[in-house]
């Protein structure tokens, strides 16, 4: 067991997703990812027979977990969410990955790396303007920048279910929670707690 494992350690868990490798090939054959309401994971994994952790807390919340896992031909067998409502979350997480960015001498590797997330915050900042620190604006401001604007398009134009109706809409009629990227018809707070925005 890697002693990343520490870095765990009194993390409030809002969800549990286990996935199995049905193909009989490849690996790992088991994985178990404890979700954080900050929008960060850790995963236990198995290959033969012991467990294993993985190296750090990753950043991404379902949709990166869910990606790794059919990426890898995973089956989801048990998934379970609770998440909890933390306020203020959001807001903590940006700016500590803005001053990890900032010490870092502005690299582009420290920048969120998936469209969907720095758009996420653009929208956030355009509601909480008064409330960003300088630095947390500028890394706004250049994940903003690093956004392929094309690609975004065709994101926003693209149907997202609503977890309300279930019925279908364009992302750029829906509102996307900033704590587990959910989308809703309508604004306000998702059932999680976290903050819709966009
Ligand atoms: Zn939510």
């Amino acid at each position: 067991m890697k002693t990343a494992v520490k870095g765990i350690v009194g993390k409030t868990i809002s969800g549990v997703i286990a996935a199995r490798n049905d193909t009989g090939t490849g690996s790992p054959r088991y994985r178990v990812f404890l979700m954080f309401p900050d929008s960060t994971y850790y995963e236990f994994y198995c290959c033969t027979d012991d467990i294993h952790g993985a190296g750090g807390v990753g950043d991404g919340g379902l949709d990166e977990v869910m990606r790794m896992v059919t990426a890898n031909k995973h089956s989801v067998n048990y998934s379970s969410f609770d998440v909890p409502k933390i306020k203020g979350s959001y807001a903590e997480k940006l700016e500590r990955l803005a001053v990890r960015w900032d010490k870092n001498g502005n690299a582009p590797e420290f920048l969120l790396t998936k469209d969907w997330d720095r758009m996420v915050s653009l929208y956030w900042r355009s509601k909480h303007e008064s409330e960003c620190s300088f630095v947390l604006s500028e890394f706004i401001d250049a994940n903003k920048a690093a956004v392929d604007e094309d690609a975004w398009h065709s994101v926003l134009c693209s149907r997202f279910r609503c977890n309300r109706t279930g019925d279908t809409y364009k992302l750029d009629n829906l509102s996307i929670c900033v704590l587990c990227d959910r989308t809703w018809f309508g604004g306000g707070v998702c059932s999680c707690g976290g903050e819709l925005v966009g």
